[in-house]
């Protein structure tokens, strides 16, 4: 730790902005807006559990801005979540959904809560107990929530049910990562992969790397995990040596085929013990002598104790914060081109934002449409971070912010607010 600055993620956040605020040379008033949440709840969300005792859980909602449009963000259930992960992943939001212009702000939630430890019904508990806790402070002009770390469609679908129970009428645009027959779009489920795949693609291409039969690891092992597995060998042809989980990671030189090692979680709940495999540490997995490596865990991984023995080419971030300020300065000065994750991630809340239109006029795209308007947005976001970044000589995680403040920062001047 002594090498380290904070690795509080809300003063990261801070800092990030900072640094982009400084190249902006922003106005003073709006910098202030920007480095604090407008608006943020603290509730607390009694649950009766099975056994008849009741237990109360802490939950937050932060609405870190909203000059573009009503907050989007999603909602994680962890055992270790904290107000500042809140706040920085709401901030976070702000500028992945700017980045990727979108007519949306920034927000997001968040339960104490382990969901490995609770029962179906315990969870339907927590989920809908957020929303009556939180319920008349969302809306799909408000506030628009969906999954993250630990929350999943079904999940979605208990608070939307709650929802529509308190305003008595439908509203499927309150939240997105919906199933399908709740108004879900077609294209949610591996958007989040997906998109990271369009900036990798990209990113082969203005770095003149050819990504066929390329090596690639994959850290964490949930949605964005598993969906990159099987999209980076479907859409890019990677070869997949190494992926983890909260367990435990496995590393195979010849590749991992992403049918059996999904099988294999499926049936024992982890990647490890995957059979011809050999074991390794998350730790081991992350400094791999491989092209493309996909954080898609958690928050610092990457930090300024490891940056120095990364060796893949390209680093992309799936998950939200898993690089350090102190760790981007490092990889920057080796050359590795990383991805920064609000630019590589955005790929889930272009489809969310999707998703809502579809809600909003009712008739829904096929899965084609979806793509292929998630790949135009993308690739643009893509070209605009590249370009600044290029322009500016910094890298890609300040040219994204640059990008992003701009954009932020214009729609904070124009109402007048600073
Ligand atoms: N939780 C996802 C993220 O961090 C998706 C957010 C959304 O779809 O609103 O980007």
């Amino acid at each position: 730790m002594s090498v380290q600055m904070s690795l509080n993620p809300f003063e990261i956040a801070q800092r990030q902005l900072d640094e982009a605020a400084k190249r902006l040379d922003l106005d003073p008033g709006v910098h202030e807006l920007l480095r604090w949440p407008m608006r943020e709840f603290h509730v607390r969300i009694p649950v009766r559990m099975d056994d008849g005792s009741v237990k109360v859980f802490p939950g937050y909602r932060v609405q870190y801005n909203w000059a573009r449009g009503p907050c989007k963000g999603g909602i994680r259930f962890h055992p270790e979540e904290t107000v500042d992960t809140v706040r920085a992943l709401a901030a976070w939001m702000t500028w992945k959904t700017a980045v990727v212009d979108l007519p949306l702000g920034g927000g997001k939630g968040g339960v104490v809560c382990n969901p490995k430890e609770l029962s179906a019904r315990e969870l339907e508990r927590v989920s809908r107990g957020y929303i009556r806790a939180l319920g008349h402070y969302l809306g799909p002009d408000v506030d628009v929530p969906a999954p993250d770390v630990y929350t999943n469609p079904q999940v979605m679908a208990w608070m939307l049910d709650e929802y529509e129970r308190m305003v008595g009428r439908s509203a499927p645009g309150v939240i997105t990562g919906k199933p399908l027959p709740l108004g879900g779009s077609a294209g949610r489920g591996d958007a989040t992969a997906r998109g990271g795949m369009y900036c990798v693609r990209e990113a082969g291409k203005v770095l003149g790397i050819d990504l066929k039969g390329a090596t690639a690891a994959i850290q964490g092992y949930g949605n964005a995990g598993q969906f990159a597995h099987t999209l980076g060998e479907e859409l890019l042809g990677l070869k997949v040596v190494a992926v983890s989980d909260s367990q435990g990671g496995i590393y195979n030189p010849n590749g991992l085929s992403a049918k059996e090692v999904m099988a294999h979680k499926e049936k024992t709940g982890s990647v490890k013990g995957f059979p011809g495999a050999k074991a390794i540490t998350n730790e081991e997995l992350l400094e791999l002598d491989v092209v493309v490596l996909f954080p898609a865990a958690l928050e610092n991984q990457i930090t300024a104790a490891n940056a120095g023995r990364i060796k893949a080419r390209i680093v992309a971030e799936l998950a939200n914060g898993p690089t350090t300020p102190e760790a981007d300065a490092v990889l920057f000065k080796n050359k590795v081109y990383v991805i920064p994750d609000f630019l590589c991630n955005a790929g889930g809340v272009t489809v969310s934002y999707f998703e809502q239109v579809q809600n909003a006029y009712n008739y829904y795209w096929d899965v084609a449409e979806v793509h292929e308007r998630l790949d135009r947005k993308m690739t643009t976001a893509f070209h605009a971070v590249h370009t600044m970044a290029q322009e500016h000589k910094v890298h890609n995680r300040v040219g994204a912010y640059l990008v992003s403040v701009q954009r932020v920062a214009e729609a904070v001047r124009l109402r007048g607010w600073a």
